[in-house]
């Protein structure tokens, strides 16, 4: 029995006091979202191949790319949000606030980067890339150029346990919105 359990511990995946599997699932759709022509009025780059969108529990994916499961936890933090909120007045206030926009986006893209870094647990290189591809973006111009790209990469490497003094255990973004 107990050497049983010590080899099911080493198991390479197994993340202590967390139960496997953790697989968050969304909604899909091959098509716009609704709202997208107002959406591509601010965003002009949404349309680009490859661009997806959350509303609600579904994630529209107009150019029907392969979805990684990264993304899908990326989109998981938008759905939350907005069904926090309310969907059509998450989306208003995101298309024209910008430090709500950032806020919103800085903790889908830390779920998005965690579970890359946990999927790819001995690639070392391809966690690398994935973060410089992730501050890229979140740098760019498809949100709008909302911080620096190395205030993107700081933003999303920070995890919650490690931001000192925030009482709400959330990294804010504040800490990354002066330009
Ligand atoms: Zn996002």
């Amino acid at each position: 029995m107990k050497a049983k359990d010590e080899v099911e511990k080493k198991a390479p995946l197994q993340i202590e006091g967390e139960e496997l599997p953790r697989v968050v699932t969304m909604k899909m759709k091959h098509a716009p979202p609704p709202g997208f022509e107002e959406m591509l009025r601010v965003f002009p780059f949404a349309n680009r191949a490859g661009v997806m969108f959350c509303f609600g529990d579904t994630i529209y994916n107009p150019s029907k790319v392969r979805v990684p499961q990264w993304i899908v936890e990326h989109e998981a933090i938008h759905m939350k949000q907005q069904l926090n909120m309310g969907v059509e007045a998450w989306w208003k206030r995101y298309l024209i606030d910008v430090n709500f926009r950032l806020d919103q986006e800085v903790p889908a893209h830390q779920a998005e980067y965690r579970c890359f870094c946990e999927m790819n647990p001995r690639d070392r290189n391809a966690r690398r890339r994935a973060l410089r591809d992730m501050a890229a973006r979140l740098s760019g111009v498809l949100y709008g150029r909302m911080i620096r790209f190395e205030d993107a990469q700081r933003l999303i490497k920070n995890r919650k346990e490690r931001v000192n003094g925030d009482s709400q255990g959330v990294v804010s973004a504040d800490q990354g919105a002066d330009l």
